[in-house]
């Protein structure tokens, strides 16, 4: 392969524009993007001529069609190694997974992630043209990836533990951008050990920082959208994600999910939803969402933590427009005391404290009809939990705990949100 081609693209996504260009800005000046030259060097190229163009895999490796690349131009090369950058520095990977991407949900995470690259590819005049924006696919504009891919699959969590496919199956080298972008490894892609090299977890994290620190301070002043290259800078250097925005964030997407759902015989039907158990069906026009809280009242969980919790629960659904929505709210510890229906999650009268299983609230949402389209469990997670999710709800489960501590697993079918106090406050 012709590195010097390949510098040549690195160098010409680094370079500063010329002015005056001497292109008359038609397109092929330099892109001035010196901070991601940290990135761009790290990458490791691997010639692989089963891929169409460009790929990446987890390892920060690129694999390259040899006969695409000697065709290509500097600049079209410049593009394909931003787009695969960008999957690396936003960790696609990593939030694929914990969004529970698998085989069959890839190419809608791939679309999101896409999407949000597109975002920032288009600011920098770097976006190709077969990759479609927010705008393409009538998503919003500068989302996050998690909530295009809420948007785009509009399907509630998958089943039950133990089925689908967690590995991702086998997908090819013609399989999207690589498992740089969804954490899924093709069969063409090298593990992790392996002589070709490899940009380990720790490595990367350094990497993200040093472009996060350069990107602002090139960037600065720019006045660029707010889009997902911004708050990507932000969640880098602010390591420390206050759970608040998480938890309102999930609410959101939940919400946004049972609402699509509700509009179902009016959109194009999901290819996924008639072999998923369980999910509520056309014909059904809920235009208000029905949601279900299950507390955990149990001593362990501390009373404060949980009074905020229930106070953003309470902020995310007005925002949405769901303030009369009558919520039911069950209070269990090893029994169910009390099940009411409130305007206000923070409503609710809390009794119990007894030992903690979580199952019977959850029982008793099943039992609910209507059905709910969210249930959110808020627990401090030392309980048994049922094997499966609610029929056709969206669950969200708020694990109550503090920092530093290790807070126990939650079901794979259940979003997760770690709420989590200062260290001042110990469990008992
Ligand atoms: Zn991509």
């Amino acid at each position: 392969m012709d590195h010097q081609k390949l510098a040549a693209a690195k160098l010409w996504l680094i370079s500063p524009s010329p002015s005056p260009s001497p292109t008359g800005g038609r397109g092929d000046d330099p892109r001035d993007l010196p901070y991601l030259s940290h990135a761009l060097y790290a990458l490791i190229p691997v010639v692989d001529n089963d891929v169409e163009k460009l790929t990446c895999d987890e390892w920060w490796r690129i694999y390259i069609n040899e006969e695409w690349f000697d065709a290509a131009t500097v600049p079209e090369i410049g593009a394909e190694l931003a787009h695969v950058t960008w999957h690396l520095l936003a960790e696609h990977a990593d939030r694929a997974r914990d969004q529970d991407v698998d085989r069959s949900t890839a190419s809608a995470w791939e679309k999101s992630a896409d999407a949000t690259v597109a975002h920032t590819l288009t600011q920098d005049k770097l976006r190709p043209q077969y990759l479609p924006s927010a705008k393409d696919l009538d998503l919003p504009d500068a989302r996050s990836a998690e909530e295009y891919f809420a948007l785009i699959s509009r399907l509630p969590p998958p089943p039950s533990d133990g089925e689908g496919d967690p590995d991702g199956g086998s997908l090819g080298p013609a399989d999207g951008c690589g498992s740089g972008a969804d954490g899924l490894t093709r069969r063409n892609e090298y593990g992790p050990n392996t002589d070709v090299g490899a940009v380990s977890k720790h490595e990367a994290t350094e990497i993200r920082r040093k472009v996060a620190v350069d990107y602002d301070r090139h960037a600065s002043g720019r006045g660029d959208d707010p889009g997902d290259a911004l708050r990507w800078v932000k969640r880098t250097l602010e390591p420390e994600t206050p759970w608040e925005p998480l938890l309102a964030g999930a609410v959101r997407r939940a919400v946004g999910w049972a609402v699509g759902r509700g509009d179902y015989t009016y959109t194009k039907p999901s290819r996924r939803s008639s072999s998923l158990p369980g999910v509520v069906l056309p014909g059904q026009h809920k235009p208000v969402p029905r949601v279900s809280i299950i507390i955990d009242t149990s001593y362990s969980v501390d009373d404060n933590l949980l009074a905020r919790a229930l106070g953003e629960v309470d902020g995310a659904l007005m925002a949405l427009g769901v303030p009369g929505a009558q919520m039911t709210i069950y209070s269990v510890d090893a029994a169910v005391h009390t099940v009411e229906k409130v305007r206000r999650a923070r409503d609710a009268k809390l009794v119990g404290a007894g030992g903690t299983d979580m199952r019977l609230g959850f029982r008793g949402v099943e039992d609910e009809r209507p059905r709910p389209d969210v249930v959110i469990c808020f627990t401090d997670g030392d309980t048994p939990w049922p094997t499966s999710p609610p029929p056709g709800a969206a669950v969200i489960a708020a694990i109550l705990g503090g920092r530093g501590f290790n807070l126990p697993p939650t079901p794979k079918w259940a979003t997760r949100v770690e709420c989590l106090v200062d260290d001042r406050w110990a469990r008992p």
